[in-house]
């Protein structure tokens, strides 16, 4: 972040601030049901109120068909959430630009705050238009992005809008860049990394960039069967990718010619189906009968990981061991999930996505060092990718 300024460098009394923010979270029953990324941009907010700025929050959330406001895609959850958090009025503008928004705008005092819809109401803001960029841009006199979870797309409200204002990043986005980046450039070793999740295919740039960096790569999940394969292992009905073996063989040579310790499981658990009431068997990683399913890493693998956590001075963990989200199959995730939060003396990260799900699951979240909020762009900037929404800052 060396030439990207930070909000503490910002003088934004009286002005008109847009917030770019990662307001991405489920809604059930119109109520938020998680609001963490909600609660992560609450230090930037509370900054910039606190000097006097004028807030236009600007955020995605969903899916939308970008053709126009749709019920199911609203921010009005958020901005009750949000509401209640900082225990002050916002405004939810249904225009995103055009005059009723900027007249909205320009009606707000030092401290208030606006949040603007779904800006994925208008279609031209995943394809960064131009214009769509300019206009939103002039509803401000400064821009901010906090958004981390969005910054590995370039869009109007994260890339486009930069060209037009002074650009400053936000607390939660510098707090992002700068764990993940330090603990890659610097590790403190030795460095382990966990790589778990569905599919090497997601995760074969980082589990290449990790070879790079890492002293320990251990493989959980359902894409250990890929890399299993490649050993010449029977895998059974396991989930795998025959098209991804001979890259999945690329990684083992690789990890041999960089003296990685690559670790991969010695026994599974394995069902006939993913069912939350299957009959389940413990069985050695060459026993796997040809008609079962692996769905989780067995006890002596999590005790083989577990040793190799228990040494490390940096994790990286991304990617659930199973399918933690049934009970049959939770239990080497949650085997990882506590050495990682027993080995206190070293920095951990937990990479977004389904693992961080994980983690709270377990409620060990306060035992790790950084959660990150983004899955897809903190594995972006793990494979050595520049960030679109960081680079515009620059
Ligand atoms: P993350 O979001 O942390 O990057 P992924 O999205 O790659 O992780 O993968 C998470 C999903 O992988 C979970 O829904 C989990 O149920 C599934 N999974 C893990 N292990 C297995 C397995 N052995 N078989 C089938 N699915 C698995
Ligand atoms: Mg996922």
């Amino acid at each position: 972040m060396a030439n990207i300024k930070s909000i503490d460098e910002a003088n934004v009394k009286g002005k008109k601030v847009l917030v770019r923010v990662d307001f991405n979270t489920p809604v059930k029953d119109g109520v938020v049901s998680d609001d963490t990324r909600i609660r992560a941009a609450l230090p930037t907010i509370e900054k910039l109120i606190g000097d006097g700025g004028r807030l236009i929050l600007v955020s995605h959330r969903g899916r939308p068909a970008g053709e126009g406001f749709e019920e199911e895609f609203s921010l009005g959850p958020v901005a009750r959430r949000l509401q209640e958090l900082l225990g002050k009025d916002i405004v939810l503008c249904r225009e995103l630009i055009g005059p009723i928004a900027k007249e909205t705008v320009d009606a707000m005092e030092d401290g208030d705050i606006v949040l603007l819809e779904n800006i994925r109401f208008d279609k031209r803001e995943k394809k960064n238009d131009p214009e769509f960029a300019s206009e939103l841009a002039e509803l401000a006199d400064i821009y901010v992005n906090d958004a981390f979870g969005t910054a590995h797309r370039a869009h109007a409200s994260t890339a486009g809008v930069a060209e037009h204002l002074p650009s400053y990043a936000g607390y939660l986005m510098n707090k992002e860049v700068e764990t993940l980046t330090s603990m890659l450039d610097d590790p403190k070793r030795p460095f382990v990394a966990i790589l778990g999740g569905s599919k090497v295919s997601d995760k074969i740039k980082v589990i290449d960039a990790l070879l790079d960096k890492a002293d320990t790569l251990i493989i959980g999940g359902a894409m250990c069967f890929t890399f299993l394969l490649a050993k010449g292992k029977g895998v059974g009905a396991s989930l795998k990718e025959d098209d991804w073996v001979k890259e999945a063989q690329r990684m083992l040579d690789k990890a041999r010619a960089n003296g990685v310790d690559l670790l991969l499981p010695v026994d599974v658990v394995v069902a006939d189906a993913i069912d939350e009431n299957a009959s389940v068997e413990i069985v050695s990683i060459d026993d796997i009968p040809t008609n079962m399913m692996g769905l989780d890493i067995g006890p002596k693998t999590v005790a083989l990981y577990s040793d190799a956590i228990a040494g490390a001075a940096s994790i990286f963990w991304n990617g659930p061991m199973g399918v933690f989200e049934m009970k049959p199959f939770e239990t080497g995730t949650l085997g990882v999930a506590e050495a990682v939060a027993q080995n206190e003396a070293a920095d951990t990260i937990i990479g977004g996505g389904d693992s961080v799900a994980a983690v709270n699951k377990f409620d060990l979240a306060d035992k790790m060092t950084f959660i990150s909020t983004g899955g897809g762009a903190s594995m972006e900037l793990v494979e050595g990718k520049e960030l679109p929404g960081v680079k515009a800052l620059s």
